[in-house]
């Protein structure tokens, strides 16, 4: 019971399609190795990172430390290097609180392997091939009902 009533609470309040399983490790990989995204794409220029300063806090705390295919890599500058434990824990970001969130997919990006949380799907392929059957069946009994006329 209380499966169902998680399930329906995720997929029809939530619209969630993953739940999130597992804990921290605390390796900080997450901190790392960051991509930013906003309206127009992954941020590939520094000059189009400077604006965004202004709008949220957690993005006056990157640093960039590089630069791939995809765009510019940062690193949040409260991870303590040694540690790899945040400098500010209790007064992170919403978005570091919540991540890993299934928009980060998304966005394009992924979890790091050695990551110990998952995002596993909350149908399991069964369900969602019964629900294109259902889906087809109907659509096909609506065709068969207006063919008649
Ligand atoms: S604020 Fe803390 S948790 Fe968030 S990215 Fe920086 S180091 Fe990581
Ligand atoms: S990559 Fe995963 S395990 Fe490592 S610090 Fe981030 S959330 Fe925790």
């Amino acid at each position: 019971m209380f499966k169902k009533l998680k399930k329906f609470y995720y997929t029809k309040i939530l619209h969630k399609k993953y739940y999130r399983v597992g804990a921290c490790k605390g390796c900080g990989r997450c901190c790392k190795q960051i991509y930013v995204k906003h309206a127009r794409g992954v941020i590939k220029e520094e000059k189009d990172f400077e604006n965004l300063k202004y709008q949220h806090r957690f993005y006056t705390y990157l640093k960039v430390t590089g630069k791939d295919e995809i765009g510019l890599i940062f690193e949040c500058q409260n991870l303590d290097k040694e540690t790899h434990k945040c400098k500010i824990h209790k007064t992170r970001p919403g978005i570091c609180r919540r991540y890993p969130q299934e928009e980060i997919f998304g966005m394009g990006g992924a979890l790091s392997q050695d990551c110990g949380y998952k995002l596993e799907p909350i149908e399991t392929f069964g369900e969602i091939f019964d629900q294109v059957q259902k889906e087809k069946n109907k659509k096909t009994l609506w065709q068969k009902l207006f063919s008649k006329k």
